[in-house]
């Protein structure tokens, strides 16, 4: 571990100036409230009578579901969610979560890019965990291994749970990293990789910490040397007040003191029903203009950061069964995000984490979703992409066809085309594509094995990937 972390001058300036207030968010954590009556009256219609015996009676079997991904709602949601099933499936437990526990306990194999306690380095970025929970969960979260603090084999064999980023520890790996790099005029000697440029702060949501830790996170990365920071946070969806004037007057006082620093907020937004207000017939309030009305507390703080046009604002989402497979959901929101100046960047395949069959849709039908969502939107609303997060990388769903190509046997029902965006490990990897033979009922890359046509994208170079997510549930392993 690297010595205590000592703050600049600079940096002590910029913290003695920040707020840190406490919030209230009004949460239920865990199912037990709801078992024992102790829920707020209010709160504790979330569950019937009936779904509350049925997981009750999982309680500490293998297929206890708080087990799997602990269970927490706020207030602010849980109001939103009253209107919306979408909303209800996100965060209610459901006995079908743990029916088939297939899945890998570390999707992505992200701990093969973690040269230091919770840091993942992927090529020019890293990506921290700097927390372990957020305001509520989402059943369907790609961190469960993390928030449910699971053990996962590491690297060099040995088990433990993930650990959280230090700055201490950060810092010296980030400014080690950058001087090898520029004394090995560019590329590091060892791996190859660029300057370590940008880096997300990421859990669990960081936005659940106080101001002054992710200001001691920010000024640090800023000393480090580090060009951008991004910040990932469902916080918009799960308590927006959290986006105050103390926090506002932090991210600009960071920005006084740092002013080549760049700052963009990942913000995840799965429905609009999260932020958007509806009449009594479920459909969406309109503005005089014929836009959607916002929540007021959504767009009062959606105002306070998109108004600071050094702030780059992005929402990104995975498309999940049953909370927003629904192209007219996909549409509305792109264009809501749109036109508040929120940039509309990946929307995701659900990933191959424990028990993915009862969230994932297949990836063809995912892709579907969001192309017929963009029919009818303007360009710039349609910036974002579909894309799988292949072990490699970022991988965008580019292309899903429904005619055969002429003479290419295995495409008799279409292909599907697969575009490495960016691994992690290789930037000229970039471009690459794999295609493969339809499968309308594939949910993850392996079930495509039998039927890839052109690969050069090396996406099914696989048999690890395989071998690990199938055995960790004792499925048979097909030669
Ligand atoms: S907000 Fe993100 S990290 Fe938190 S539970 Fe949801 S998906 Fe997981």
């Amino acid at each position: 571990m690297a010595e205590k972390y000592v703050p600049t001058e600079r940096e002590q300036k910029f913290l003695d100036g920040v707020e840190s207030p406490r919030y209230d968010r009004q949460i239920i954590t865990g199912l037990t409230p709801f078992f024992t009556g102790k829920a707020p009256e209010d709160m504790a219609a979330l569950y019937s009578e009936a779904e509350l015996g049925e997981l009750k009676k999982l309680k500490g079997t293998e297929r206890d579901v708080e087990k799997r991904m602990p269970v927490k709602v706020t207030r602010h949601y849980w109001d939103l969610a009253k209107n919306s099933a979408g909303l209800r499936r996100l965060v209610k437990a459901s006995p079908d979560e743990t029916l088939n526990l297939q899945g890998s306990e570390d999707p992505g194999h992200q701990m093969d890019y973690s040269p230091v306690e919770g840091l993942l380095h992927k090529y020019e970025m890293g990506l921290m965990y700097v927390i372990s929970t957020c305001s509520a969960h989402c059943r369907f979260c790609y961190r469960e291994e993390l928030i449910a603090q699971k053990d996962i084999e590491r690297q060099d064999g040995t088990v433990a749970k993930k650990g959280l980023a230090q700055i201490e520890d950060i810092v010296a790996y980030v400014k080690e990293h950058n001087a090898a790099v520029e004394q090995n005029g560019g590329l590091h000697p060892e791996t190859g990789r660029e300057k370590l440029r940008e880096i997300l702060l990421s859990g669990g949501d960081p936005m659940v910490l106080p101001n002054a830790k992710i200001a001691a996170w920010f000024g640090a990365l800023a000393e480090a040397g580090i060009e951008s920071i991004r910040l990932g946070t469902k916080e918009m969806a799960f308590f927006p007040n959290r986006f105050d004037d103390a926090f506002l007057a932090m991210l600009d006082r960071f920005h006084e003191t740092w002013p080549d620093v760049g700052f963009r907020l990942m913000i995840h937004f799965n429905h609009p029903d999260e932020f958007l207000l509806k009449n009594d017939d479920g459909n969406y309030r309109q503005n005089p203009n014929g836009s959607p009305m916002w929540h007021p507390d959504t767009k009062r703080a959606m105002e306070g950061v998109v108004s600071r046009g050094w702030v780059n604002v992005e929402n990104q989402a995975p498309i999940i069964k049953g909370i927003n497979d629904d192209p007219g959901a996909l549409r509305i929101m792109q264009r809501a995000l749109y036109r508040v100046g929120v940039g509309n960047h990946y929307f995701f395949c659900g990933r191959d984490i424990v028990a993915y069959k009862a969230f994932n849709v297949p990836i063809e039908t995912a892709w579907k979703t969001l192309n017929d969502s963009q029919k009818g939107l303007s360009g710039v609303e349609t910036h974002a992409r579909m894309s799988i997060t292949h072990y490699k990388g970022k991988t965008e769903v580019a292309a899903v066809t429904n005619e055969a190509i002429p003479g290419l046997a295995g495409s008799e029902n279409g292909v599907v085309v697969f575009k490495i965006l960016r691994n992690a490990a290789s930037a000229p990897d970039r471009g690459k594509v794999c295609i493969v033979g339809r499968n309308p009922d594939a949910i993850w890359f392996d079930d495509y094995e039998d039927r890839v046509l052109y690969d050069e994208a090396g996406l099914f170079d696989y048999a690890r990937v395989k071998k690990a997510s199938l055995e960790a549930t004792g499925t048979e392993v097909k030669p």
